[in-house]
């Protein structure tokens, strides 16, 4: 198996970073036009930015309206818009969901991708797949592009706007990667595409958990009060630029698999991805029988930013017994890297590593 490493061609972030979208895209010679995927209430936020940095760079550019869903009917709508538009940059800007979208067109019509994460509440925004969900929101499958996007532009001023819960629920996206990567480099598993990891990547994977429970908190503060800090600037790098490659060249694991098993429970619909994998992390750690003080320290980091660690967290309260049961299938089904573990993995061993997780949390 060779060794595989990937990343986006260039990440920009900092405060106030919107205006420089333009200028930007330019160095890169994205000259457009470009269409714009982004919900009502970012375009409305953002569209006055846009306007100047765009037409300063003598780009014309369309915006498209996301529904909130990155299902395969939203998808095609935004391919119509952007062929209407004859787009050959496809800029998403948004959470995770429109930017899965925007890269899903981008591949479509084979544009250039351009990611403007205005939270930093997954590692999506660097990688070259989707998740795609149906219509109702539980997870049909990953799908995977030829190319990373060619700009991520990340703006501070704005995820310092966005409440602190985004911020947190990237944080338990981005604690796991490090733990993910581990295994797979462990039980030498292939990573997210389909190689073999490199040094680099479990260095940022690590760097990445290093980061978090160096700043975690006071980045999750900062955000509280609305204030941009050198904190906040390390923890958003982590949960989208150290996570997003480390993530996609490190290697998923168990925790982002009881996370897609999760999502067969509805209650669970209401929580954001890392606040499901923050739980799934907790999970992996006991399937693994790793030493109680590891558990400990990520349940800790966990409950002092406020993500997950009870079943009961995550709206589960009186799981009963069939549910628990879809749950631990689904999250060994085929395909699943839950089988990136160096042991076999079962459904009866998810259902009594969420079980035991869950009471360990709650001693
Ligand atoms: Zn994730």
């Amino acid at each position: 198996m060779l060794s595989v490493f990937c990343a986006p061609s260039r990440y920009v972030q900092g405060r106030d970073a919107t205006a420089a979208l333009g200028e930007q895209l330019v160095h890169l010679g994205l000259r457009g036009p470009a269409l714009i995927v982004a919900s009502e209430r970012i375009a409305t936020m953002l569209g006055d930015a846009w306007r100047t940095s765009l037409d300063a760079a003598g780009i014309v550019f369309v915006t498209h309206h996301f529904g909130g869903e990155c299902s395969q009917h939203e998808i095609y709508a935004g391919v119509v818009a952007a062929r209407a538009a004859g787009a050959t940059v496809v800029i998403g800007a948004g959470g995770g969901k429109a930017l899965d979208t925007s890269r899903a067109i981008a591949a479509e019509i084979d544009a250039a991708a351009v990611n403007c994460p205005t939270l930093a509440s997954s590692d999506a925004p660097c990688s070259a797949l989707s998740v795609v969900y149906s219509d109702d929101g539980a997870f049909d499958r990953y799908q995977f592009y030829a190319r990373n996007p060619a700009l991520v532009l990340v703006d501070t001023s704005i995820i310092a706007a966005a409440p602190r819960r985004y911020l947190v629920s990237g944080m338990g996206d981005a604690l796991a990667t490090w733990y993910e990567a581990r295994t797979v480099i462990e039980a030498r598993s292939p990573n997210q595409l389909g190689g073999a990891t490199t040094l680099s990547a479990g260095a940022l994977a690590e760097l990445c958990a290093r980061t978090l429970y160096a700043d975690g908190l006071a980045a999750a503060l900062a955000v509280d009060a609305g204030a941009v800090t050198p904190a906040l600037e390390n923890v958003v790098e982590a949960n989208t630029l150290l996570s997003g490659l480390g993530f996609e060249s490190g290697g998923l694991a168990i925790a982002h698999s009881v996370h897609n098993g999760l999502t067969a429970a509805p209650p669970t619909h209401d929580f954001l991805h890392g606040e499901k994998v923050a739980f799934g992390l907790l999970v992996q750690l006991v399937v693994e029988g790793r030493p109680q003080e590891e558990f400990e320290q990520v349940r800790q980091f966990c409950r002092e930013v406020g993500l997950p660690t009870r079943l009961s967290d995550l709206g589960l309260a009186n799981l009963d017994a069939p549910t628990l049961a879809r749950i631990s299938d689904l999250t060994v089904a085929e395909g699943e890297t839950a089988h990136h573990e160096p042991f076999t993995v079962t459904a009866d061993m998810i259902r009594d590593g969420i079980l035991a997780a869950d009471a360990l949390a709650r001693a």
